[in-house]
């Protein structure tokens, strides 16, 4: 008598650009294993990942400012920044080696660097 349970290798819940990003990079390192994506919406990508629910940028971390915080002696830790920012050239690194695979056919559909800005308010935040 069946279970009624199938066999899978890799189980992703949600088809958000986490699942989207974890199943790529697992089919490249191991193409023979069988993933199964569960989704409980409609469509892909309509959770966070969704652009209009997404400030959408990529966390390049040049103008987060809350990304470089003033110490009380008036210097600035960057360091968060910096961390952020090598994590956004691997991100970089790894869509350039989809698109050299012909993975994303056409990149401008999927990323658009545009340049980067902070809006403050008050003469302290506008010298910071
Ligand atoms: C307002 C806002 C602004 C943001 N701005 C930025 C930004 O500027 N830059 C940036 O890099 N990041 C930004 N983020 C963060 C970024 O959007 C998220 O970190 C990223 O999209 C998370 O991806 P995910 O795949 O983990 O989640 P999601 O895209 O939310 O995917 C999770 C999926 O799981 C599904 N799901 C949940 N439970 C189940 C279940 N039990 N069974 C089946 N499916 C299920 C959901 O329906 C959803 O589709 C922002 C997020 C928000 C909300």
């Amino acid at each position: 008598m069946s279970s009624g349970q199938e066999k899978t290798d890799v189980i992703l819940i949600g088809a958000g650009v986490m699942s989207a990003t974890l199943g790529t990079l697992l089919k490249e390192l191991v193409p023979e294993w069988e993933i199964k994506v569960f989704e409980k919406l409609g469509s892909p990508g309509e959770e966070s990942s969704n652009e209009w629910n997404n400030a959408g940028t990529g966390h390049a971390a040049l103008c987060e400012l809350n990304y470089t915080p003033e110490n009380p002696d008036g210097s600035v830790d960057i360091s968060k920044a910096i961390g952020v920012n090598e994590q956004f050239q691997l991100s970089r690194q790894f869509w350039t080696f989809l698109v050299n695979k012909g993975i994303i056919k056409d990149p401008s559909e999927f990323i658009m660097p545009l340049p980067h800005m902070s809006m403050v308010q008050g003469e302290e935040n506008i010298a910071f």
